[in-house]
């Protein structure tokens, strides 16, 4: 397995980051996650545009313009022989000695690359559908930056993991934020709700083209805040990420959502979702 670290292609258990890299010590940096589907990168022009964006709010100097990060993808991805799974993509702040404040100019921001091959489209889990729970948001007030800062996520996915679902969906003032990793939306009738963009949350990418798609196809859509009482009483659910696409979500808190099986509207945006994504 060949990853990529700060210029080089290396064998896995070469590619070494020192114990003072930023990103260990303070989670101090940035992550992307694109989706390989059918050799080609999904979306990858939006994830890169949002990997530059994030770096520019927490004042991370990007080492690559938008074709180089894509040139560097494609090559691993080609050394790797990974033609279905993700790409994964972090910058941190770089090696300086221990302190809270950002280091000198001229430090060199950490690059890291490596890819997963794994099956995205064929999920048996979109086949069957995901549950989910409920739990508290107890994350900063800057969502919308994709930063490595990820324990309140990391705590989530563990209560579901004990929960035996699927997924975590972050609950705030009584309302749903977000998936631990995902993007959350109900479905009434035919009106795709899902919250509107915002410092709470990150700006999801398959979010973005998944409304897009919906409206395509006439349903109409509401970016409003989502009351978990709401979501209990949908008619469908699903979760949008990089990685699940759209995930049919079938029983939330142990109610059962709808029929308790993939809802029809849901089933028709994924499958317009993994259209367009094997179409480039
Ligand atoms: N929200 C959070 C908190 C996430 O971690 C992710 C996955 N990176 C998403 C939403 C989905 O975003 P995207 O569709 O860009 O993968």
């Amino acid at each position: 397995r060949i990853v990529y670290l700060n210029g080089e292609f290396l064998p896995f258990d070469e590619a070494r980051v020192p114990i003072m890299d930023r990103g260990f010590l303070f989670a101090d940096g940035i992550y992307e996650v694109s989706a390989i589907l059918g050799g080609r990168l999904v979306d990858n022009a939006a994830h890169v545009a949002r990997l530059d964006r994030s770096l520019g709010e927490i004042g991370i100097r990007n080492p690559h313009d938008a074709a180089e990060w894509e040139r560097l993808q494609t090559e691993l991805m080609s050394r790797n022989g990974v033609t279905e799974g993700l790409v994964y993509m972090q910058v941190t702040r770089g090696v300086a000695e221990r302190d809270f404040a950002f280091p000198p100019a001229d430090t060199a921001p950490t690059v890291m690359m490596f890819t997963q091959a794994k099956t995205v489209a064929a999920n048996p889990l979109a086949e069957k559908g995901a549950r989910v729970v409920t739990v508290e948001d107890l994350r900063w007030k800057r969502r919308d930056i994709k930063s490595v800062a990820l324990l309140a996520q990391v705590l989530a996915k563990q209560q579901a993991v004990e929960a035996g679902v699927s997924e975590a969906w972050m609950v705030e003032d009584g309302a749903i934020t977000e998936g631990s990793s995902s993007t959350a939306f109900i479905i009434r009738g035919r009106t795709v709700v899902t919250r509107p963009l915002s410092t709470a949350l990150l700006p999801g990418i398959t979010r973005a083209s998944v409304l897009r798609l919906a409206a395509e196809a006439d349903l109409a859509i509401e970016e409003r805040l989502i009351p978990v009482a709401e979501a209990l009483e949908a008619t469908e659910a699903f979760y949008t990420s990089a990685s699940a696409f759209v995930m049919p979500v079938i029983e939330i808190d142990g109610r059962r959502i709808g029929d308790g099986v993939p809802g029809p509207l849901t089933r028709r945006l994924r499958e317009l979702y993994l259209d367009i994504a094997r179409a480039g």
